[in-house]
């Protein structure tokens, strides 16, 4: 039976969790409420339908929290009264199926009444209910000319969903950018507690995006559609050989898109990716963007043209020898070695200076949000004060795991990191810099070695600083035990992007690795 906790019987221990599906607002919460404990929660707002794109969000969902929940709710007042609601794709048995498949926890599928969108009734009327509307200069460009109250619609039911659910992190398809930084904003403008994941478009091997409109197309038109990312890959080409201005490379997408007959261009946008305003030139970053018809299918598309030296972001295990070969590449690369572990010191050290009770959270977040900090070649300046020494001793040793765990630590730091990263030519290493610092990155590595190899080059350390009384066994299982805690934390839990490049170091020198990433490297740029 579905929806029940089954346990395997005799004395075998696992348990298996089906996934719980919900209709209304007050079986979810109730739920939510007794599962919750300490877990974090992610969420995966979509429309149902689910495809390989969807799959993608839900896997990151699951890597990154405990308890992963999908919403499925075409929402009514996101569709403009010409658009396509009532024929919109439902396949509940089936996007129940696939969740379970994935390990989702729990599907949450309201009907409109529940949400109080309801187009026939008095007391739940999609009407007059209370609405979320985005900034202007964000909905009159791309999609919303041309979807009037459509991101007014997505808005409201994405907070609504943030409330009754009350993420950790939701997930979002950079497939849909405006939706994507319209929603970014929301949540920074209205202080909502929840972290956003923007995650890559999925493709078929045409370079068509997945979406559940494409099951409107004709196999025939799915050929077709691809050419939508060829001209969106043209115009990157012309990006990369210099071109900046934004006539010209709207131009080479235009005349690509024109050159297939059945394809009816909507618009093509080059606008700056995070505030959504149209670009002359792209100086930094645009986000190049377009809707076109196929016969009476609407697709979207869009790539994101980065002017900016590239950024390698090496994540990994505690003991894979990431500090080492990233400022070795650094170095070699005469690139900017983005110290994240001293940016975590130099707070500590901070904090360890400021007379604040290492407990008390509260008044830790309120120093961390003021502080001035610099990264100098020589080492790191934290208010004006030069702490490259001050933040190697052992009492700063001591407590910046604790202090780097905090939520508000991290986001403070976060924040000063993707600052660095605007211009690039930086490499980065830490446990979710790929995947969260830095999603963009050119090239992101994720550095490993068995726990044995790990266990035994610790030991060799510690014998060499003459602390060599353990056994090997005792480190693999200390580091074990931290490889577990460390993916399982609730902030910065470490993780493998799926665009990595896993290198194994067993048996590697820290010369063969560094190699190896100055290779892949010149691969991404050349
Ligand atoms: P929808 O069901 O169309 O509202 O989509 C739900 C979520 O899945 C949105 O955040 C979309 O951006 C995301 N999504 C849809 N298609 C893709 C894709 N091809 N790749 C990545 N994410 C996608």
């Amino acid at each position: 039976m579905k929806g029940e906790i089954f346990y395997y019987p005799s004395n075998s221990q696992i348990e298996v969790v089906a996934v719980r599906l919900f209709t209304t607002v007050a079986g979810l919460r109730s739920h939510l409420k007794h599962q919750r404990q300490n877990k974090t929660i992610g969420l995966v707002p979509t429309m149902g339908a689910l495809h390989i794109g969807h799959q993608s969000l839900i896997k990151s969902a699951k890597t990154e929290t405990d308890l992963v929940v999908v919403s499925i709710f075409v929402n009514p007042i996101q569709f403009t009264p010409t658009e396509d609601l009532q024929k919109y794709p439902r396949h509940l048995a089936q996007d129940r199926q696939l969740c379970e498949n994935l390990g989702v926890d729990v599907i949450f599928a309201p009907s409109p009444e529940i949400m109080g969108m309801a187009e026939d009734s008095n007391t739940s009327s999609s009407e007059d209910m209370t609405r979320v509307i985005p900034p202007a200069t964000m909905t009159s460009h791309l999609c919303g000319q041309f979807r009037p109250g459509h991101f007014t619609g997505v808005a409201t039911i994405v907070t609504k969903l943030f409330n009754i659910i009350n993420p950790d992190i939701a997930y979002f398809g950079e497939k849909d950018a405006q939706q994507l930084a319209i929603i970014r904003r929301i949540v920074e403008d209205l202080n909502i507690p929840v972290e956003i994941r923007g995650c890559p478009t999925i493709r078929e091997p045409s370079g068509l995006a997945y979406s559940s409109r494409n099951q409107y197309l004709t196999p025939q038109q799915q050929e077709q559609a691809s050419i939508l990312y060829q001209s969106l890959q043209r115009a990157k080409q012309a990006f990369l050989g210099g071109e900046r201005e934004t006539a010209s490379l709207i131009k080479i997408v235009e005349q690509e898109l024109s050159s297939s007959d059945p394809i009816n261009i909507q618009y093509v946008n080059l606008v700056d990716p995070k505030t959504l305003t149209p670009l002359t030139r792209v100086d930094h970053a645009g986000l190049l963007a377009i809707a076109a018809y196929l016969g009476s299918t609407r697709l979207i598309d869009n790539i994101i043209l980065l002017n900016r030296k590239p950024i390698i972001a090496i994540d990994g295990p505690a003991g894979a020898g990431k500090s080492t070969v990233t400022r070795r590449v650094a170095q070699e690369l005469g690139l900017m070695y983005l110290d994240t572990g001293a940016m975590y010191r130099a707070i500590t050290w901070l904090v360890l200076n400021s007379n604040i009770n290492l407990e008390d959270e509260a008044a830790i977040a309120e120093l961390v949000s003021q502080v001035n900090l610099e990264l100098t070649p020589k080492g790191i300046k934290i208010n004006g004060e030069d702490v490259t020494e001050a933040i190697r001793t052992l009492q700063v040793t001591a407590h910046v795991s604790a202090i780097s765990a905090m939520e508000s630590v991290r986001q403070a730091l976060v924040k000063q990191q993707q600052s660095y990263g605007q211009k690039g030519g930086i490499v980065a290493e830490g446990r979710d810099i790929g995947t969260h610092v830095f999603p963009n990155a050119e090239l992101k590595i994720f550095l490993t070695a068995s726990v044995q190899e790990r266990a035994r080059r610790r030991l060799q350390d510690l014998i060499e600083s003459g602390q060599g009384d353990i056994t090997v066994n005792q480190l693999e299982q200390d580091i074990q035990l931290r490889d577990y805690r460390d993916s399982h934390r609730k902030f910065a839990p470490l993780q493998k992007a799926t665009d990595a490049i896993e290198i194994i170091t067993d048996g590697l020198t820290i010369e063969d690795v560094t190699a190896k990433i100055i290779t892949l490297y010149r691969e991404v740029v050349k």
